[in-house]
């Protein structure tokens, strides 16, 4: 059974979007982190939009499968990617269009990830003025992760209005002994009723 585990956000009161990370692909992603020793790693995934597995306010997406790192310069303080990582990035995105082009016609989402070496999964000042040059898509995601594992994410909008936030982050786990879980804790945890308060709102 599949559960969704929370890596940043989840505030249920927040209108920020949601993205849902496959565990496969998070892992890899954290693989790629801890793989690139003291320099960072950046890439590509896509995602599309999926219906939300619980109530919401806000918009769900999950992450394609497919992953790409593209040729870059890295190092401590960076990443940039060249040209032809940058062509071979679109080439990736306009296939994902094309055999996605009926299921969900307004096309793929980029998700451009880089990792931090140092301990810190939250966006740099270069990263996020990075996110602010990217208007060439009415939309598009980014997450950063660290080595340990941690991850943050953000959404820009750049049409029809400038504006963007926090992202949820999720990760799809599948879990052989979640109807376990479900019983041991109606079983092993008893509830005490709380004496009943005024609303905060009254
Ligand atoms: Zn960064």
């Amino acid at each position: 059974m599949e559960m969704l585990i929370p890596l940043s956000g989840t505030d249920p009161t927040a209108t920020a979007p949601n993205l849902v990370y496959s565990g496969p692909q998070y892992d890899t992603i954290c693989c790629y982190a801890q793989t690139a020793g003291h320099r960072e790693v950046m890439g590509y995934s896509f995602a599309v939009p999926m219906e939300a597995p619980r109530a919401s306010r806000t918009e769900w997406f999950r992450v394609l499968p497919d992953l790409i790192i593209p040729r870059q310069v890295v190092s401590e303080a960076g990443v940039d990617v060249m040209p032809e990582g940058e062509s071979a990035v679109g080439h990736m995105e306009d296939a994902l269009d094309e055999r996605y082009a009926e299921e969900f016609p307004d096309g793929v989402t980029r998700v451009m990830w880089h990792s931090h070496m140092g301990g810190h999964a939250g966006f740099s000042d270069k990263d996020v003025n990075t996110h602010h040059n990217f208007a060439l898509w009415p939309f598009m995601m980014f997450v950063v992760v660290n080595r340990y594992g941690e991850a943050s994410g953000n959404f820009e909008q750049y049409q029809p209005r400038r504006m963007g936030g926090p992202l949820n982050l999720w990760v799809a786990r599948e879990v052989p002994d979640a109807l376990t879980i479900t019983a041991t804790i109606k079983q092993q945890c008893v509830i005490r009723k709380l004496p009943a308060r005024k609303s905060p709102r009254a």
